[in-house]
């Protein structure tokens, strides 16, 4: 019983912790080189959204058997994500539960994942985290962002041995060599003990055995991606790689409201998927510019621009000039067309899973319509396009020439590309790009999609997809 496939993912822009230090006026963290930060179009939803396309190693997680037919996706990334998740997933029926808080609600997530796969359950467990701190605070030199996600059935993989929680145990200190008197003193009373083979910890630091003897927490992502908060468990799918039959490992996650510890036994090695090494670097001006840290004017746009044509174009009519809502766009003319929330929602099949429909004649109509383009018959059922595609043709829009509802995006980021993309032989989509330099934006390259951050309308966020590398 318990997890049979892991994997992590981590934003590809990296900070150089020197960078932050030399700005502030403060020490480098021991220990860190580099942080991996989220981009304009990233946050904890599509963190965990990455680390499920990792997991299920296509292009689409939607039509792909291995995340076929869950029956709950369990998530623990800060803010609400899961029936977003199971949407992005094509699982609707599948129980979505959210577990809030810190590192703890991680290790609760998936120790609620063995639980119910223990009873017969297919379970996703999806856990991330921003990494989002103050600029200019110590945590910001090591705190990074990342997910990971676990596939757990009732057959094999590494099984929930044992676990303890105890609430208010111990005083999180933030700073470096935190004190895990608390979180000791719980796992002391994890029995039998067994010594561990290895032992995940948030916050990473040495975990004691019952005698006092320290057992290293694995670091194994640390220096190139920073601190990863509820995104530890990333280093329990690294610990997985290297796991052998019979092997046991220790998790613990202490946070403000207590620890909490729970130790697997590896039956068989879970399949792990996720790599360090897809990454570019970035300045820590522009990661701010990234992270909306920059200018209240940034602020006040969030939220408040006017919304149109979205990243795969299901999208309805294109309109009028919109309201910019009071807010300054430097010199950008808003003319996105309103969006409702209900021709969105109509559309959340093509845009998060590229859903269209079919004919009686089998052709596949996208975006979704009720009448084949090709035959002119009634469309009678859904198809999903092929993840996989073709770059045809990339316009890089520069400011001023952005619908209004990516003009806070332009105002902060600059220029961004859309391109025309060819999805298997028959369909073509207009779709924005995302992960890609503008060298390597070539016509004719292969991409996939990736689940994003499109704009935010009157306090909703609403994602979808666009095209970048493929994962593998
Ligand atoms: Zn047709």
């Amino acid at each position: 019983v318990g997890i049979v496939r892991a994997s992590y993912a981590l934003p590809r822009a990296r900070v150089a912790t020197a960078e932050v230090a030399q700005a502030w006026g403060l020490h480098v963290a021991r220990g860190v080189d580099h942080r991996a930060v989220v981009s304009w179009d990233e946050d904890a939803t599509t963190l965990a959204a990455d680390a499920i396309a990792e997991l299920a190693q296509a292009p689409l997680p939607a039509s792909a058997g291995v995340l076929a037919e869950l029956d709950a996706i369990l998530a623990a990334t800060g803010a609400p994500a899961a029936a977003t998740l199971a949407e992005f997933l094509g699982a609707p029926e599948a129980d979505a539960i959210d577990f809030t808080g810190g590192a703890r609600a991680a290790l609760h997530a998936l120790a609620e994942g063995s639980r119910r796969a223990r009873d017969g359950s297919r379970v996703l467990v999806v856990v991330s985290d921003v990494g989002d701190c103050e600029p200019g605070s110590r945590e910001e030199l090591a705190r990074g962002a990342g997910a990971a996600a676990f596939l757990l059935e009732r057959d094999g993989g590494a099984t929930l041995a044992l676990e303890a929680h105890a609430t208010g145990e111990t005083l999180f200190g933030r700073q470096e060599g935190t004190d895990v008197g608390g979180a000791a003193s719980v796992a002391a009373r994890i029995d039998p003990w067994r010594a561990p083979a290895a032992a995940v910890a948030w916050p990473t630091a040495p975990v004691q055995t019952p005698e006092g003897k320290p057992i290293e927490a694995r670091a194994t992502l640390r220096r190139n991606a920073g601190e990863l908060g509820r995104a530890f468990l990333a280093e329990l799918a690294e610990a997985f790689r290297e796991a052998a039959p019979g092997q046991r490992l220790l998790v613990q996650a202490a946070d403000d409201g207590g620890v909490s510890a729970a130790v697997f036994d590896v039956e068989s090695q879970p399949t792990v998927f996720g790599s360090p090494h897809r990454t570019h670097p970035i300045s820590y001006v522009r990661s701010l510019q990234e992270r909306r840290k920059v200018g209240d004017w940034a602020g006040a746009a969030f939220g408040a621009a006017t919304g149109g044509t979205a990243g795969a174009s299901a999208s309805g009519s294109e309109g009028g000039p919109a309201a910019p809502g009071g807010v300054p766009f430097r010199g950008v003319e808003p003319m996105g067309a309103f969006v409702s929330p209900g021709v969105y929602l109509d559309s959340i099949g093509a845009r998060y899973r590229l859903e269209g429909r079919r004919c009686a004649k089998g052709h596949v109509v996208f975006p979704p319509k009720s009448r084949c383009a090709a035959c002119g018959a009634e469309t009678v059922g859904t198809a999903a396009l092929a993840g996989e595609g073709t770059i045809l043709a990339v316009t890089w829009i520069s400011r001023g020439a952005s619908p209004g509802e990516f003009a806070p995006e332009q105002a902060a980021v600059g220029e961004y590309a859309v391109a025309l993309v060819q999805l298997g032989p028959a369909a073509r989509l207009t779709a924005r790009l995302t992960g890609l330099m503008k060298a390597d934006a070539t016509i004719g390259r292969a991409v996939w999609p990736y689940f994003r951050i499109l704009y935010d309308q009157g306090g909703t966020r609403r994602y979808g997809l666009k095209f970048g590398p493929p994962r593998r």
